[in-house]
């Protein structure tokens, strides 16, 4: 030990003794093979009435006991300052230690605790067998773990999770209890929000499949129901029912309209485009959204062709990969965002799983991040799969999900490649539509996009504006493109606009002016058109024979329900053969 240090408690002994004081007090000393010990020195005078006789001086090895105080001194300091809240209570629940994490925690002062049973956290959330079960775990000798609902000083609730140990003596008694607990009120409340969210994107999905769907079915309804009302002109008790139904219907669309726009999927919508100009317009927003030490690589395929699909869906699914690849590297990298023209031979399609032949275009998202094991590669797809605990508004588990959704919806797929450590690449196949993004641009651009599938079109003709508008309706929800007028002047005059463009004249015969007939002939003088008429008057044999001879079909109306759309599919069917 230094020098100064022994002399100075030397020096305070002496003192001590003159003024007839005992002394007591730790010295650390050294032995004479140079070792380091610590003493407890105690010295009195001999002769109280006479210090400066003598005096004695007794010396006790006190190294171990030192050890051990510091060893707990140590152990008291980790617990006074530990974040959990801990309480020691002694065999019958009396609480004799609360460290100031649980003063923090429950609002009670240790002044106030003391003595009392942790019964004063109660908040009646649990019953007495809760509490019996761990009394009898923990006095059998075994650790309780678990959770607990508990009531702060101020009243308020707060939710803990720890455990309950019982602490034992050297004859192997138990002396007490410890108990060691976490405030996770915070967490619970955050999981919760987060799961919540999640279901409310789940839903918005499904509703938005669903309502879409429904409405569909609710708008045929409700056009059928429009029909039978025709039918049953003079059936006043059926005419309120049908009504009825109408009413409901009606209800009903506007509950899913509802859905739709709670969902924001009302809007999908196909057109032809190319990814190279989405992913273009979106490059801005990307970077913004990664951090800098993040390089995002446009890779674009020129002459790049164009796909059929919906953009809002094609935007997301690029920011979805692209913010996962940023998820993945937390210390920065490349981002390659590429996109290909791809064909696919029988041979190329045995070695990917999912793939088919065809002509596609390929886009795909590499990142030089973390990559993903078997595990995550096995399930990454699921909805609510996520590796990520922060609780983000990306870290829902469903990005992928919802990728995967959508690539189906455009009869493509997705395909993952990873090694850990190394990276990622996500690729996203879409059916390739004939044209390339350059040839639209020269040509007409816009005006091509919404043509979708081909429908085939009617020339529908009839001077009763609920029934023109009913059976239009209805064809409409078949599936066919339905132009209707109230004459044969205007339907003539439509045709000519339209270059002859109908597949299917469909004309009430009785007309003011030119019968459905007079058109017919007329209309197929000029291109073979397939026709059906349709009459409320129809006894007249001779006039449906001669009907026959031209090769017109014809129908009765009011229309069975059943045969409309039966008749119009036969006849349109025909004409293809
Ligand atoms: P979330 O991003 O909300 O976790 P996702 O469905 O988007 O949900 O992704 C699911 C999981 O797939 C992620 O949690 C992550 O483990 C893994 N993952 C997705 N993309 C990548 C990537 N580019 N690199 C590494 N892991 C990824
Ligand atoms: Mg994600």
């Amino acid at each position: 030990p230094s020098e100064e240090a022994f002399l100075k408690t030397v020096r305070l002994a002496y003192t001590k003794l003159a003024r007839n004081e005992r002394f007591d007090a730790p010295i650390e000393l050294r032995r004479s093979d140079g070792s380091l010990f610590w003493c407890r020195m105690i010295g009195k005078a001999l002769d109280p009435s006479c210090p400066e006789d003598g005096s004695l001086w007794m010396l006790e090895d006190v190294t171990d006991q030192r050890a051990s105080q510091e060893e707990r001194l140590r152990l008291s300091t980790a617990i006074k300052h530990a974040a959990e809240a801990m309480v020691i209570t002694d065999t019958d629940g009396r609480i004799e230690y609360v460290n100031p994490a649980f003063e923090v925690t429950t609002g009670y002062s240790r002044e106030e605790a003391l003595g009392q049973n942790p019964r004063l956290l109660a908040s009646g959330h649990h019953d007495g067998a809760f509490y019996e079960n761990i009394w009898q775990t923990i006095r059998s000798g075994q650790t309780w773990e678990g959770r607990f609902i508990n009531k702060r000083k101020d009243g308020s609730l707060f939710h803990e999770e720890g455990s309950i140990s019982p602490v034992w003596n050297k004859k192997g008694e138990i002396t007490g209890y410890v108990a060691v607990k976490r405030d996770i009120t915070e967490e619970l409340a955050q999981e919760t929000a987060a799961r919540q969210s999640q279901k409310m994107e789940a839903v918005g999905q499904l509703a938005g499949g669903i309502a879409h769907d429904f409405n569909n079915i609710l708008q045929a309804i409700e056009g059928f129901c429009g029909l039978l009302l025709l039918e049953a002109k003079d059936h006043e008790s059926i005419r309120s029912d049908v009504l009825e139904i109408k009413s409901a219907t009606k209800r009903a669309a506007t509950l899913t309209r509802q859905l739709l726009d709670f969902s924001r999927s009302a809007d999908v919508r196909f057109t032809k485009f190319s990814l190279n100009e989405i992913t273009e317009n979106q490059m801005q927003m990307l970077r913004r959204l990664v951090d800098k030490t993040i390089q995002l690589v446009p890779e674009f395929a020129p002459n790049l062709k164009l796909v059929m699909a919906d953009r809002g869906q094609m935007e997301q699914i690029i920011m979805n990969l692209v913010v996962n690849a940023r998820d993945a590297m937390p210390n920065g990298g490349n981002i390659t965002i590429r996109t290909e023209n791809i064909v696919l031979g029988t041979m190329a399609v045995s070695e990917m799983p999912k793939a088919r032949p065809g002509a596609f275009v390929c886009l795909s998202v590499t990142d030089s991040g973390t990559g993903m094991d078997k595990e995550v590669l096995n399930h990454l797809f699921e909805p609510f799969f996520t590796t990520k605990k922060k609780i983000s508004k990306h870290g829902t588990g469903l990005g992928l999900a919802i990728i995967y959704g959508i690539i189906e919806q455009h009869n493509g797929w997705i395909d993952v490649e990873s090694e850990v450590g190394e990276g990622t690449v996500f690729r996203v196949y879409l059916p390739a539509c004939d044209e390339t993004e350059d040839l639209v641009n020269k040509t007409e651009g816009d005006k091509q996009d919404d043509s979708g599938a081909l429908s085939q079109r009617i020339l529908l003709v009839d001077d009763d504006p609920e029934v023109r508008k009913l059976t239009g309706q209805i064809l409409k929800h078949a599936g066919y493109e339905v132009l209707d007028v109230a004459s044969a002047e205007e339907a003539l005059e439509l045709f000519e606009q339209e270059n002859g463009g109908f597949d299917l004249l469909f004309s009430d015969i009785v007309l003011p002016g030119q019968t459905g007939i007079q058109l017919a002939d007329a209309l197929r003088k000029k291109i073979g058109l397939r026709v059906l008429l349709f009459s409320g008057f129809s006894d007249d044999k001779a006039g449906l024979s001669e009907l026959k001879k031209k090769g017109y079909m014809f129908m009765r109306k009011p229309f069975k329900l059943s045969t409309l759309l039966g008749t119009v599919h036969k006849v349109l069917q025909r004409r293809n053969s």
